[in-house]
């Protein structure tokens, strides 16, 4: 119960479970863990296909990737990473192209031998076409930094499936930068250290939940009144690390903040090998999906069966209430709603927001790890000594 506990802490993410490890390890508190799914782990969760034996990422591909030492050396106390270097491809006109875009995607795309210095010239020149502080959308905005072929080919359709709203009709500040690199370099990421968990994220999550102190408590929403554990009956009783979306905490009393939500449509298909990569991405308007990921990509280390894989087509759209919300659509509107979240937030002196639903912000896991440090650091650790 929750009396016999001295932390509580809703939703079992990395957010969550750093907070959970950090106080039971380092302070020796019991921490009582309550997630809402009937798995831990939050996004980052993976299981096993039992059709494949594959690997599966429920909410979408993750691949782990930092520069932050500490958090590196933290996440190392509960997982090696395998060598999985992360690439990807996209789709255009029935032509296969590498990005993020580089010297092999404009050489390929114009038909031409550049090297840097004139590749770099010829995207200056067709983004001279309008002046970056000019630009009135999204747009004008794209063809401002890499000129208006890249940007049409690469970028428009992309957008306008990912936001279900053409670029022209979205604000110029969702973009601050298209990254294009003048070398035929096509890494993905471009962090110290990246690499997959070698026996899977969920095998790396429990490790992290693996104390005496600390128990999780599946299938528990911090709302059902129904139950112990929940909001109005922990009030003022014990202090509460929330990780959960924090319009729902405050009951969307200043509005709901807007989220982008995906579909998933997994399918198991009869071949060894169905597109040669991990992940392409489809930049034309025929295709409703916005990528395919092959989970057999990541981890060409293992023993995976030679006549099957399992693909999963990606579709993006604004989430209702009762979607799982993934990217905060963040317009002015949203904006000011979270500071009003945030003023509101601070008359809950025993409750800690954090995580990516509990600030409305995108993070990724590094970012989310690295957060909830810094919150034992400068909170947790003070609080109980
Ligand atoms: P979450 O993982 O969302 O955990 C929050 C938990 O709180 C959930 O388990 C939820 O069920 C629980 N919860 C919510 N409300 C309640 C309630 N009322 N009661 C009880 N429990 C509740 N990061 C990367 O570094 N690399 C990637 O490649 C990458 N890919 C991503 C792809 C997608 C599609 C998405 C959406 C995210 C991706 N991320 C990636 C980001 C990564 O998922 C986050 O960094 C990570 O999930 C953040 O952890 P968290 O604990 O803040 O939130």
């Amino acid at each position: 119960m929750a009396k016999d506990v001295d932390l509580v802490v809703v939703g079992s993410g990395f957010f969550g479970l750093t907070i959970a490890e950090r106080c039971a390890t380092e302070l020796g508190k019991r921490v009582l863990v309550i997630d809402r799914r009937d798995h831990i782990g939050g996004n980052a969760y993976s299981e096993i296909d039992p059709e494949t034996g594959i690997e599966v990422h429920r909410y979408g591909a993750h691949l782990f990737h930092t520069s932050n030492p500490r958090v590196w050396e933290y996440v190392n106390r509960f997982t090696e990473f395998t060598s999985y270097v992360h690439k990807v491809y996209t789709t255009h006109r029935g032509e296969v192209f590498p990005l993020p875009i580089n010297l092999g995607t404009i050489n390929q795309f114009f038909r031409s031998a550049h090297g840097p210095d004139a590749a770099r010239a010829l995207v200056a020149s067709q983004a001279s076409e309008i002046e970056a502080g000019d630009a009135k959308n999204l747009e004008e905005k794209a063809v401002s930094l890499i000129g208006r072929p890249l940007y049409e080919a690469f970028i428009r359709d992309y957008t306008a499936k990912q936001w279900q709203t053409p670029p022209r009709e979205l604000p110029a500040e969702i973009i601050s930068r298209l990254p294009v690199r003048y070398t035929y370099d096509n890494r993905y990421f471009n962090d110290d250290h990246e690499g997959l968990p070698v026996d899977g994220y969920t095998a790396w999550l429990e490790r992290m939940a693996d104390h005496p102190l600390i128990e999780v408590r599946l299938s528990t929403d911090f709302f059902d009144e129904s139950q112990p554990i929940n909001k109005r009956a922990l009030a003022g009783t014990v202090p509460i690390v929330y990780t959960g979306p924090i319009d729902r905490y405050f009951d969307y009393s200043e509005g709901e903040l807007a989220w982008r939500t995906l579909d998933f449509e997994r399918e198991v298909l009869p071949v060894g090998d169905f597109q040669g990569t991990s992940v392409m991405n489809y930049a034309d308007p025929d295709a409703p999906f916005t990528r395919i990921h092959e989970f057999r990509h990541f981890h060409p280390e293992r023993d995976y069966p030679v006549d099957k894989t399992i693909v999963m087509r990606e579709f993006s759209r604004f989430a209702e209430r009762s979607d799982e919300p993934y990217y905060p659509v963040n317009t002015p509107s949203d904006r000011e709603k979270l500071l009003a979240y945030r003023e509101l937030a601070k008359s809950e002196p025993d409750v800690l927001f954090g995580g990516r639903l509990g600030t409305y912000q995108y993070l990724d896991m590094h970012m989310a790890i690295g957060a909830a440090l810094s919150m034992f650091d400068n909170r947790l650790r003070p609080s109980f000594s």
